[in-house]
């Protein structure tokens, strides 16, 4: 057995000896089916939260509410979920309630993808009522029962379809993706955030372009924030070659693609609540990414990008350029060759230049310090003390 299962076995033994059932779901096994790299271990088990708080001294209530206990095992945290069942949807997104129940068959049923719904005991026997291993061979996105309730009673499955196509390379079977089409309305009523999570994975998955292609053939981008009109500027950015570039990359194409300019940049991150930090730097890379197609970087602009900014403006660059030159490099390496990297670096103070000039403080220390740095990126000026006073104090006579 995978490393991964064998070191999380124990739990489900403890749980077994305790009398209850305990078995691998979800992701984990679809993802060690398909020899990937397995991220967590997810376990179902017929213990009640309660029940499965008296096995284990070490215990935190991340989602009780939904039957999931995080447990932590020997340093490391497992997510044990009661086998349940959802009431009827209201709003086509959130059950009305949970139940919990004793039946592992009942608890793989309410499962999105037949993929998804495979459980696997502690000896790595499989338990697989609706075929999913036979959809993971063929690569094949199925939902449990008919495509058009699953889909209907959570929309945000749809989203989560295509972004499955987009990590795993898989396709839609034909009745899912007809059912996809079909709800995408419903999509409407899903929080951005849970859709933003979805569309994120989407956006760096190895298939990513199949992906973006199926959010235009379904008309799904119709209800997703922002992109409701942008049928032609999606169509465009499947012209670039987009295949490597991280996710923070993709939304800076994505804007660019969408021809966004200053608020309206801020106002479509806005919409996808992203973090703030997040659409700060994307705001950034935007500005250079502009910026640079118009003229090259100058060594004041590289100084306020700083590293991570200029790597990934030239990213974007040579996607929307069409040229593969290794430019991020050769930025980069204009960055490393800066004289300073901050302006604490620079060997003057405040109280110097006031004192060199015999001035009280004021607005023009500020200016000044641009003036000094400037002078010291261009290779004006040395940064070393005497320079400098000698720099500032000849300025001051003309
Ligand atoms: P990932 O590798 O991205 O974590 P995952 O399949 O594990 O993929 P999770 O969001 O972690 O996705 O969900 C764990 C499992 O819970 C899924 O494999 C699926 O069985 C079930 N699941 C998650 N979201 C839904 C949903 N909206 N409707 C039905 N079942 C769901
Ligand atoms: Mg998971």
């Amino acid at each position: 057995m995978n490393p991964v299962f064998e070191k999380a076995k124990p739990v489900l033994e403890k749980i077994e000896n305790a009398g209850f059932e305990a078995y691998f779901v979800g992701g984990c096994v679809r993802d060690y089916l398909l020899e990937k790299p397995i991220e967590d271990v997810d376990i179902a088990t017929s213990a009640t939260p309660d029940e499965v708080k008296k096995i284990f001294p070490k215990t935190v209530d991340v989602g009780i509410e939904h039957g999931t206990i995080l447990v932590i095992f020997n340093g490391t945290p497992y997510e044990v979920t009661t086998f349940r069942t959802e009431e009827k949807y209201e709003d086509f997104r959130r059950p009305a309630g949970v139940t919990f129940i004793r039946s592992l068959n009942e608890d793989l049923k309410r499962r999105d993808f037949t993929m998804n719904a495979i459980a696997m005991d502690k000896d790595g026997k499989l338990i697989d009522p609706f075929d999913g291993q036979k959809d993971i061979r063929e690569k094949r996105i199925k939902t449990v029962g008919i495509p058009q309730e699953r889909l209907s009673e959570d929309a945000l499955r749809m989203m989560r379809a295509i972004r499955f196509v987009s990590q795993l390379s898989f396709s839609l079977e034909e009745s899912t993706k007809k059912a996809l089409t079909e709800n995408k309305r419903l999509l409407k009523e899903i929080a951005v955030e849970r859709k933003a999570v979805e569309f994120e994975k989407l956006l760096k998955g190895v298939n990513r372009r199949e992906a973006l292609q199926l959010i235009i053939e379904t008309e799904l981008f119709m209800y997703l924030p922002g992109l409701e009109n942008c049928r032609n500027d999606l169509e465009q950015m499947l012209q670039d070659p987009f295949d490597r570039l991280s996710a923070l990359e993709m939304w800076v194409l994505l804007i660019y693609r969408l021809g966004l300019k200053n608020r309206f940049i801020e106002e479509f991150l806005r919409k996808w609540k992203l973090p703030v930090k997040k659409i700060k730097m994307i705001q950034k890379i935007v500005h250079y990414v502009f910026a640079r197609l118009d003229s090259e970087w100058t060594n004041r602009e590289l100084f306020e990008a700083k590293k991570e900014v200029i790597f990934h403006t030239e990213n974007v660059l040579n996607v929307i350029t069409g040229n593969y030159s290794s430019s991020a490099e050769k930025w980069i390496g204009a960055y490393d060759r800066l004289p300073i990297k901050d302006r604490s670096e620079l060997q003057a103070t405040g109280s110097e230049l006031m004192k060199w000039l015999d001035r009280k403080g004021g607005p023009w220390v500020k200016e000044l310090f641009q003036k000094i740095e400037d002078a010291v990126l261009n290779g004006e000026l040395l940064n070393q003390k005497e320079k400098i006073k000698e720099w500032v104090i000849k300025c001051n006579q003309n």
